[in-house]
């Protein structure tokens, strides 16, 4: 017997009590200084509840079960809903100041009904038999304009009569002048920014020229939740703004949204995608976002009521009681996501759409898809990646995005790794701490 492979062991933070989680047997234990010298040294003095709960292990059946539940999770992302991504337009009516879409090629035209069609049907021939739906994605993809307007309106018409569901990430200032188009379909949810309380919203997300647009997308809110659709609030967070995410919380609080049951919140991290940015100095590195997340929450809890932040898998354990199953990828690329645009491209995800380069053939004006291109994401997971398949944190991480990998590391089996034990440290005291 030996310590488990998959034994994620620290301390919480602020606090004497230690943590063990093993996501490959689904055991979660606080434990003492003396319990976790167990696991560490004394493996024939550990209480048998540890080879119970599978942190003490004949190597040999580990990896057995290891390899079961990797079938496990194919079979089970080979059945998942698809998310499918469509770009109607690079262009947009913001000059936020961290856009990395800003260099992207922007060539003015409208959506062809001819390309729609083609669209439609590489929904239906190349994801024949799965479960999906559509996001509209940009640029902004609510400009407005008649004829802008007019082009989207054949694919709404094109998304109720193939019966998708549709959902809009968008910067919410014209969502007014589309509740006619969306009252056509049927609506996953619609995501709207808001970047911290008025005067830092509209510093960081003006209108090009310079206008300010947080009053106009609150009142947009207000009008989506009033009509139940479900708003999504992403705020985008850097060392800009963060210290206004109490005012962004209370203004939400006081708004009512928060007790709505179709509000809900994402903390999105701004980072250097594709192009760097002016403003380098401002991104947070993924542990330092979380780190100062951390304090914040101990001194304004009521960012808790706005947001609870995922800290790894310790908010889903304290909401469930019980850990998630084994993530052997976290990079949904070209298996259950991907990303189309009104050129007639297609790309592997959000991450990667309009990228020059990162095309993975076309779907208009005629379909032509790099296989081989398309096989390398799709293979992409912590047993193809060698440091993963060695790391102890691959099942709470999962390998991380691919996209950022393959940018660090110039292809795609590389890691982006989480740090996982940091965040469990974090997000354990939080949510299980006295
Ligand atoms: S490459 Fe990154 S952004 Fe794209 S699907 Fe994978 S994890 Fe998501
Ligand atoms: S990306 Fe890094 S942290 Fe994540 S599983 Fe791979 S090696 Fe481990």
């Amino acid at each position: 017997m030996q310590p488990s492979r998959f034994n994620i062991i620290s301390r919480l933070n602020d606090s004497l009590d230690f943590f063990v989680v093993n996501l490959l047997s689904g055991q979660a234990d606080l434990l003492s200084e003396e319990e976790v010298a167990f696991l560490e040294r004394d493996f024939e003095k550990a209480p048998t509840e540890f080879f119970e709960k599978g942190y003490l292990a004949d190597p040999g059946k580990e990896m057995q079960q290891y390899r079961l539940r990797y079938i496990d999770f194919i079979e089970k992302r080979d059945q998942e809903e698809v998310q499918v991504f469509f770009v109607p337009t690079y262009q947009c009516n913001f000059a936020c100041s961290y856009c990395y879409q800003s260099e992207y090629p922007a060539p003015p035209e409208n959506l062809s009904p001819e390309m729609v069609d083609a669209f439609f049907s590489f929904m239906e021939t190349r994801l024949r038999g799965r479960k999906k739906y559509i996001t509209l994605f940009g640029g902004e993809p609510f400009l407005s304009g008649k004829s802008y307007k007019a082009s989207l309106a054949y694919f709404f018409e094109k998304c109720a009569e193939n019966s998708l569901e549709v959902a809009v990430v968008t910067n919410g200032y014209h969502l007014d002048q589309y509740f006619d188009l969306l009252s056509k379909v049927k609506v996953r949810e619609i995501q709207v920014t808001l970047d911290g309380p008025e005067h830092l919203h509209d510093h960081r997300r003006p209108w090009k020229g310079g206008l300010p647009s947080f009053k106009k997308i609150v009142e947009n809110i207000d009008q989506c939740l009033s009509l139940g659709y479900i708003v999504n609030l992403r705020a985008v967070i850097d060392r800009e703004n963060m210290h206004e995410l109490p005012a962004l919380a209370r203004f939400a609080i006081e708004k009512g949204w928060t007790g709505l049951p179709n509000f809900k919140t994402q903390l999105g991290r701004n980072y250097e995608l594709h192009y760097c940015q002016d403003a380098r100095n401002r991104l947070y590195s993924r542990v330092e976002l979380y780190q100062e997340l951390y304090r914040l929450i101990k001194d304004h809890p009521e960012i808790l009521e706005f947001h609870k932040p995922a800290f790894s898998v310790a908010k889903f354990l304290s909401e469930n009681g019980s850990l998630p199953d084994p993530l052997f990828d976290s990079c949904p690329a070209c298996k259950s996501e991907w990303a189309l645009d009104y050129s007639g491209r297609v790309y592997s995800c959000t991450a990667t759409v309009g990228k020059p380069g990162e095309e993975l053939g076309t779907f208009f004006p005629e379909m032509k898809l790099n296989e081989t291109a398309i096989s390398a994401w799709q293979e992409r997971d912590t047993l193809h990646i060698d440091k993963c398949a060695e790391c102890s944190f691959q099942l709470a991480c999962g390998g991380g995005c691919g996209s950022v990998a393959k940018n660090q590391y110039g292809h795609l089996l590389a890691p982006d790794c989480r740090p996982v034990k940091e965040l469990l440290e974090m997000g354990l005291d939080l949510y299980f701490g006295k």
